[in-house]
């Protein structure tokens, strides 16, 4: 599949007017969410760490360790001893992907930030160019996929599903083919961080968030090592969060459903009074009786679980408890945290 044209072009506004002139020696903030990849997480220090010193970058890590299992968290802390650019926020068990970049933009301290997946799907050679970009004033630059070979036939259906129904739904446009691989500059990071939302759909977030925008193109590689972390039913929940945080519609289309079956019963209730009064009654419509119950039953249950999904985020989100739970925060591999709530 190949990214739209559209997609390259520069979002919000077209004249780039940059209004604070960006720093020359910038700090980059690289948000890395990690749950159960010892073997990727040093491989992936390896090559960041190259192309970024070749690209004479200063910059920061951030590990989320999203309550791993495996070695992962004391690899990464071992290699925090001896590196002070890199800090690792572990968290007190799993929270899901999304709940780790939150905590990753939280903590950044960068003048931009960019979240990346570990297992180098996200090609570290990308980020100067995400930051010559951002010097000509954009402020979120996010990486296209070109192609994505690497997905299997039924994950690249399902996923263009995904953007083109959320596209129509939704208010706030996604661009197709755009993961949470980008950079975003400091002023969009403030705009994420006061954000009180517990449903944290990242690409809808960073969409919602608006700003000036531009993709740059690349080829998706096939996952070094490891395997993926996702599975259909994860991905369907993981859409789901995404539709109905980012839009009322599927709500609000039961009303005109509605609508157009009472007027159908309305039109078909006449037809049978009048019926009877020219013919008399009639006994038979069993068929017809039973089609009619069915039917309406099935839409009242669809809607019913319609309304579920949102009530039961509408539960979530009044109960107010934190995104994510950290543990501890090492920094040097010295712990500089322990066990806090999110504000
Ligand atoms: N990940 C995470 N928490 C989870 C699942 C995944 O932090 O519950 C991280 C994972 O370690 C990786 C990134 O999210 O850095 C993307 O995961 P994966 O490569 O499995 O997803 P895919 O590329 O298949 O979408
Ligand atoms: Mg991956």
């Amino acid at each position: 599949m190949n990214a739209s044209k559209l997609d390259c072009q520069p979002h919000g506004n077209a004249k780039l007017i940059v209004r604070e002139p960006r720093p020359a020696d910038p700090l980059l903030s690289i948000v890395v969410p990690v749950f159960n990849e010892e073997s990727m997480s040093v491989i992936f220090l390896r090559e960041i760490r190259s192309v970024l010193h070749d690209a004479e970058l200063r910059f920061q890590i951030i590990f989320v360790d999203d309550g791993s299992t495996d070695q992962t968290l004391i690899k990464l802390i071992e290699v925090s001893e001896s590196n002070a650019s890199i800090q690792v926020i572990s968290f007190s068990r799993n929270f899901g992907k999304e709940a780790a970049l939150t905590a990753g933009i939280d903590y950044a301290q960068g003048d931009v930030v960019i979240p990346m997946d570990v297992d180098l799907q996200d090609p570290p050679e990308l980020i100067p160019q995400f930051i010559s970009k951002w010097r000509e004033g954009f402020d979120v630059v996010y990486g296209l996929r070109v192609s994505r070979s690497s997905d299997t036939l039924m994950k690249r259906q399902t996923a263009g599903l995904f953007y083109r129904f959320f596209n129509r739904v939704s208010e706030v446009q996604l661009p197709e083919n755009a993961g949470d691989f980008r950079l975003i500059d400091r002023r969009v990071v403030e705009v994420l961080r006061k954000l009180p939302e517990r449903n944290r759909f990242m690409k809808g977030l960073f969409a919602w968030a608006g700003f000036t925008s531009i993709g740059v193109p690349y080829e998706r590689q096939e996952r070094q090592a490891d395997t993926t972390k996702w599975n259909y039913w994860k991905l369907w929940n993981f859409a789901l969060d995404g539709v109905v945080g980012f839009s009322t519609t599927p709500l609000r289309v039961w009303a005109y459903l509605g609508a157009f079956v009472a007027a159908l019963a309305f039109g078909y209730g006449s037809f049978i009074v009048l019926r009877v009064l020219m013919l008399g009654t009639d006994v038979p419509g069993y068929a017809s009786l039973m089609t009619a119950i069915l039917f309406l039953g099935g839409i009242q249950l669809l809607s019913m679980g319609i309304l579920g999904e949102y009530l039961g985020r509408l539960f979530i989100a009044v109960k107010g408890r934190p995104v994510y739970i950290i543990e501890t925060i090492f920094k040097n591999g010295r712990r500089v945290h322990e066990g806090s709530l999110n504000e």
